[in-house]
């Protein structure tokens, strides 16, 4: 028997376990690693803090999901991998052998990059930390007015800026603090609406790069700007963990890998998500990609322990993007055109309904397909 080990029930892995469900891998031990017992989707959380979803409706639990598969879960945190000896370590000691490796972790945030803000941030990754925590960063807006600054202008940030705005509304001052353009990547359709939106909200923006946070306050070089919350969103980053693991990084430190999701310098391991780097077909870092690489790396995973020729995963050349308002409305993009309006926030709401229902037990697992397009 080859033990497969599954680390991190990520987008992609998630599709694997669903095809193991419907079919199981001859010759194959299939361990589930995970941080968390439950995957909450990204997509939701905006809505989840805009207070439109419970935690429940946004996650998917990962146990049942493994059963099905036919897999062991153990639920742990990877600290470090070793690829020449096939093995991995978690942060309580422990030793996981392997013979192939399906790496699905996700990206981070560097917690060290903005002195101060280790100690004193509230970071939304991981997000399982982050929707824990955001209920008692909040609290004292119950009585009084509160600073939030969100620091970040990404998607992440400008989502997560107007879900705060839906969830407390005149009781805070919100502000957005961006080192570059507003969704700097995204067309001027789409900056031009969510600026907008961020106005009418009264989100101050403050261009300028964050360089520390103390309690109390966000500094911008020597402009001191008061807040209670300071919520960072600030892009995503490759585990360190891996540094030392002797697979091919790129300079950011994600994992090279080729068509077959296949690691440039091991081929016993695969990644997937955020995770990767594409040598040959660069993609940008989104669950749109890490959904679509799921049944590729599952049927690779299957052929590579079997036998049989890898397949490779075509990343699409664009991709549908909704970007969630806060209060039930959405712009849409696609290839350069977008839309806006309540239309837009019923269809991603439907997408991400239907991404969640297909992980959910009652209805047993099937093939995630995209969480938009
Ligand atoms: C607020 C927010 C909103 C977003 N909205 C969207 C959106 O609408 N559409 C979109 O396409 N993208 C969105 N994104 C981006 C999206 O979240 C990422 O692109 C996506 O999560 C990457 O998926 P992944 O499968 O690589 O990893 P993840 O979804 O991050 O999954 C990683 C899994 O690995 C586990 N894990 C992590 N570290 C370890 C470890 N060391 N050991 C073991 N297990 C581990 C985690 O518990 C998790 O289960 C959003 C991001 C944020 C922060």
């Amino acid at each position: 028997m080859k033990r497969v080990l599954l680390l991190g029930a990520g987008h992609a892995q998630l599709a694997v376990l669903a095809a193991l469900a419907r079919q199981r891998m001859p010759g194959a031990e299939v361990l589930l690693i995970s941080a968390s017992d439950r995957q909450l989707y990204s997509g939701m959380v905006p809505g989840l803090i805009a207070g439109r979803y419970s935690p429940a409706q946004c996650s998917i639990e990962v146990a049942p999901l493994a059963a099905a598969a036919g897999a062991r879960f153990l639920r742990g945190q990877a600290v470090a991998v070793d690829a020449a000896e096939h093995f991995v370590t978690l942060a309580d000691g422990q030793r996981i052998d392997y013979d192939v490796l399906s790496l699905n972790t996700g990206p981070v945030q560097d917690r060290e990059r903005i002195p101060g803000a280790h100690a004193n941030g509230l970071f939304v990754r991981p997000i399982e930390a982050f929707v824990q925590l955001w209920p008692r960063a909040r609290a004292p807006c119950a009585d009084d007015l509160i600073d939030v600054v969100v620091v970040g202008s990404g998607a992440a940030g400008v989502e997560i800026a107007l879900a705060v705005h839906q969830a407390i509304g005149e009781r805070c001052t919100l502000t957005l603090v961006s080192d570059g353009p507003v969704l700097a990547g995204y067309g001027d359709g789409v900056r031009r609406r969510a600026l907008a939106a961020l106005r009418r909200r009264r989100v101050q923006l403050l261009p300028g790069r964050c360089t520390a946070i103390e309690p109390g306050h966000v500094l911008l070089g020597t402009l001191r700007v008061a807040c209670d919350v300071p919520i960072v969103a600030s892009g995503s980053d490759a585990p360190a963990w891996l540094a030392d693991s002797g697979l091919a990084l790129d300079a950011a430190g994600f994992v090279r890998v080729g068509a077959t999701l296949q690691s440039a310098s091991h081929p016993a391991v695969f990644a997937a998500g955020d995770l990767i780097v594409r040598d040959d077909q660069p993609h940008p870092r989104s669950g749109v990609y890490a959904v679509r690489a799921g049944p590729v790396l599952a049927e690779n995973l299957r052929r590579f322990v079997g036998g049989g020729a890898l397949v490779p995963y075509l990343p699409q050349r664009h991709s549908l993007n909704l970007l969630a308002l806060g209060d039930g409305r959405a712009i849409a993009s696609w290839n350069g055109w977008s839309f806006q309006g309540r239309l837009m926030g019923w269809w991603k709401d439907r997408i991400d309904r239907a991404f969640i229902g297909r992980y959910r037990p009652r209805q047993g697992p099937a093939p995630g397909r995209s969480r938009t397009a």
